[in-house]
């Protein structure tokens, strides 16, 4: 008997099973796919207070959300890090005065202790305005901070499993049942069709944009229409500016989106707002999403963006919490937890949130889940730390280089990208290899069998996409046939050892 089974791996289950794991629950999560294949790998991936929910007096969630960007930094400095975004005032919009209000209270209502103040720029002669049209003069450069989405999400699942946890993707829930004062629900294994009953005493529906269908399909009521489906999406394109800073753009239909350096080679367009009414698993860019991104860029870029710059696009589904606003774009980023306790064992229902609000909306959810259950233990991640995120947010640079003393065969770069991923961490990875030989099968880019191992032994890598698009992003750097080389040699070690992915266990 667990305390608690949570459906889905996004940031909200796997943030609410390590808060719940910490405080000495028994924890059963089970994720359909892999970690943060749903909405958590394709968000905008800032920890931001959210400057546009100003405008629609969403000063609470813009508060909250504002206090988490300096602790979630110290928490994983190695996925997290400031950004500095440069906002043009653009004439006929936003007036100066209205952005400057705005950004006082972004400055001052929440937590600010590290991360620079608002400054005025004159885009004339800083160097920001290089890439941007003639005419643009005038801009507001603020802080926000940039977080590995997918990564955060993996990193918390990690964390909780450390704590006892019971981690399994490709496992989902397919029906969940009261009996008594506790919960029966069946599991099923995607991979082998295996079907397992699992009991736990509460129930938590973390299925992000699922979560009516999980309502209505997996634990059987027809009366779920709370979210609101609202699709996102992205364009990656080569990089088109040199400045280190983001930029911060407005549209003249009222909307906002963002170019933020990526990667070192590429720039990260986005997003769009659709209402979205299929299915979440089939959310991909549309050809009127690439038009509006490409002609909104090219309002401020002095190069064009074409169709032709885009190397990678990706599409999420924001699972809203339905407030009844008209347009996509205002509909409520706020969250909302319902425990319902009809006969016997509670359920709880998590709609909304944001990837920045994760950490409070699982101390909210477990305030909640311990009224029903019983408590075990305190809050205590707001102090904490992610695998990996045991050093100083000043400490980055000097972990590389450290990391290259200790093995001279590194490149910086390949150094760097290791620090960037898995922290302190990296040195598990690496043991004690003394040559890039010592690393293994070469893949393409900097990716060795080393890497693949350990991301198949400690974070439920099964296949090449979870590697080249969730744990990194050399999707971007590999081609098809070393793609294709990968997922072969992830298919032979899977079937060569039947320790679970992610059991820490060494499959090779
Ligand atoms: P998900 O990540 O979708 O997780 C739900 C999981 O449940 C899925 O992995 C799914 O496979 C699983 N599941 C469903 N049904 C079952 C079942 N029956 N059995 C087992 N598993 C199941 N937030 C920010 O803070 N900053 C941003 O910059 C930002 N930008 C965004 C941009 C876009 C375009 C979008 C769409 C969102 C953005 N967000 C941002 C919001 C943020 O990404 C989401 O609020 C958050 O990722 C939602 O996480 P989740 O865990 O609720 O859902």
């Amino acid at each position: 008997m667990h305390d608690i089974f949570i459906i889905g791996g996004g940031i909200n289950g796997c943030g609410i099973a390590r808060d719940a794991a910490g405080r000495g629950h028994s924890v059963f999560l089970a994720e359909m796919n892999d970690l943060a294949n749903g909405t958590s790998s394709g968000s905008t991936k800032l920890i931001h207070g959210g400057l546009r929910y100003l405008e629609h007096y969403e000063f609470r969630l813009v508060r909250e959300a504002l206090m988490e960007r300096e602790r979630l930094w110290h928490s994983a400095p190695h996925i997290i890090w400031p950004l500095r975004l440069i906002l043009p005032h653009h004439k006929g919009l936003r007036p100066a005065w209205l952005l400057r209000l705005g950004l006082f209270l972004y400055d001052h209502i929440g937590g600010r202790i590290l991360l620079p103040t608002t400054r005025s720029i004159d885009l004339r002669s800083d160097p920001a305005g290089r890439a941007l049209k003639p005419g643009f003069e005038r801009a507001f450069e603020f802080s926000d901070c940039w977080v590995d989405d997918a990564r955060l999400v993996v990193l918390n699942a990690r964390d909780a499993a450390d704590k006892g946890a019971e981690i399994r993707t490709r496992t989902k829930a397919v029906a969940a049942r009261r009996e008594g004062d506790h919960w029966v629900v069946e599991i099923e294994d995607l991979t082998t069709g295996a079907r397992e009953e699992i009991h736990a005493r509460m129930l938590i529906n973390a299925a992000g944009p699922w979560i009516d269908r999980v309502l209505g399909q997996t634990i059987g009521r027809n009366d779920a229409h709370n979210v609101r489906l609202v699709k996102g999406s992205h364009i990656v394109i080569r990089r088109k500016f040199e400045d280190p800073r983001s930029f911060f753009f407005q549209n003249s239909d009222g909307r906002i989106f963002f170019a933020i350096p990526y990667e070192d080679d590429f720039t990260l367009i986005g997003t769009t707002d659709e209402d979205f009414p299929g299915d979440p698993a089939n959310a991909a860019i549309s050809d009127s999403e690439i038009d509006y991104l490409c002609a909104s860029a090219s309002e401020y870029f002095a190069e064009p963006v074409r169709r032709d710059d885009i190397v990678w696009t990706y599409a999420g589904v924001r699972p809203l919490f339905d407030d009844g606003a008209d347009a996509a774009q205002e509909a409520t980023r706020d969250y909302v937890l319902k425990v319902e306790k009809k006969s016997g064992a509670p359920l709880m229902n998590i709609f909304g949130g944001k990837i920045t609000t994760y950490r409070r909306l699982a101390e909210a959810a477990l305030e909640k889940i311990e009224k029903q259950i019983g408590a075990k233990g305190k809050p205590w991640t707001a102090k904490s730390v992610l695998p990996g995120g045991d050093f100083g947010v000043d400490e980055v640079e000097a972990r590389i280089e450290a990391l290259c003393t200790q093995f001279p065969f590194l490149a910086r770069a390949h150094a760097r990208r290791l620090i960037r991923l898995y922290g302190t961490r990296a040195r598990t990875l690496l043991g004690d290899a003394r040559s890039a030989r010592d690393l293994g099968r070469h893949f393409g880019a900097d990716l060795y069998a080393a890497e693949v191992d350990y991301l198949m032994r400690l974070e439920w890598a099964q296949d090449a996409q979870d590697i080249l698009w969730r744990r990194t992003k050399l999707g971007l750097r590999l081609d098809a046939k070393q793609a294709a080389a990968l997922d072969a040699y992830v298919s032979e070690v899977m079937a060569a050892s039947d320790a679970p992915a992610g059991s820490g266990k060494d499959r090779v």
